[in-house]
């Protein structure tokens, strides 16, 4: 497994934090010694979280909301300033797979939902937050994206479409910031053993697959200061 970073007195939000992928870069960044702000809908993840990151002496604090909540983005990039005065990570993580259909046979709410959560809510968190990760000494976001943003995977038509709408947004964002002290990347966490993952192959054996605590090994190297010296993992 990745050694963790030291991420003491770090700042650290992360979305859908309530189960999978979210949820153990969520408590590996809090073993790490960030102070983890963990953002999600389902109250009893967010506190089964807390609960872990209590056990092993960290700190948290659980934020319940719905990402398509717009004006509550703002209203949390406004709670975070007056709290903190700065975010040092940012992670995109939360999302949605929709259905997979055919593409003409999408239902117009799932495909207004699958890009409200995977595009438009982390476009809002952006906006909000740039401000507070330009204000950190090495503000670090890393977002979740998917294999499907590159290449054509048939029926899995708009989490794609979201997922190369979100990569280009990462990019947009690590070429503006590029001569701050923000680094912006998305990675791929590959087939990862989550609710999700059994949403889109439910024939697949979980057992042949990554587990989330072993994915976000991987990832949480990613919000280093000194991202040199952990080396690009994926
Ligand atoms: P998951 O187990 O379904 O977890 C998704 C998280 O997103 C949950 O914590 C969920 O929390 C949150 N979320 C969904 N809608 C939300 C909303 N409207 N507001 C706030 N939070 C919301 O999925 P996962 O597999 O861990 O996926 C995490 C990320 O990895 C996603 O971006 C996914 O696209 C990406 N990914 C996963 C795989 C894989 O094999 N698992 C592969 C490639 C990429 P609540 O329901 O509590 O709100």
């Amino acid at each position: 497994m990745t050694q963790l970073p030291d991420l003491s007195d770090r700042y650290a939000l992360v979305t859908g934090a309530s189960r999978g992928i979210g949820f153990q870069i969520a408590l590996q960044m809090a073993q790490a010694g960030a102070h983890v702000i963990a953002v999600a809908r389902t109250v009893g993840g967010l506190e089964d979280l807390d609960d872990k990151v209590r056990a092993s002496g960290g700190e948290a604090t659980l934020v319940p909301l719905d990402l398509k909540d717009y004006d509550g983005i703002d209203r949390l990039g406004a709670a975070l300033n007056e709290r903190f005065g700065r975010l040092d990570i940012l992670v995109l993580n939360a999302g949605i797979l929709g259905t997979i259909t055919p593409i003409h046979q999408e239902k117009p709410k799932t495909f207004e939902d699958v890009m409200a959560v995977n595009v438009t809510a982390n476009w809002r968190i952006m906006r909000s937050f740039d401000p507070l990760l330009r204000a950190s000494d090495a503000g670090r976001v890393i977002g979740i994206s998917s294999s499907v943003a590159h290449k054509v995977k048939p029926f899995w038509g708009p989490y794609s479409a979201s997922k190369a709408a979100f990569e280009s947004l990462m990019r947009m964002w690590a070429a503006e910031t590029a001569k701050t002290a923000m680094r912006v990347n998305s990675v791929n966490p590959g087939p990862t053993r989550t609710h999700m993952r059994a949403q889109a192959m439910p024939g697949e054996d979980p057992a042949s697959i990554s587990t989330a605590a072993d994915v976000a090994a991987k990832i949480v190297p990613m919000a280093s200061k000194n991202l040199e010296e952990t080396g690009a993992i994926f």
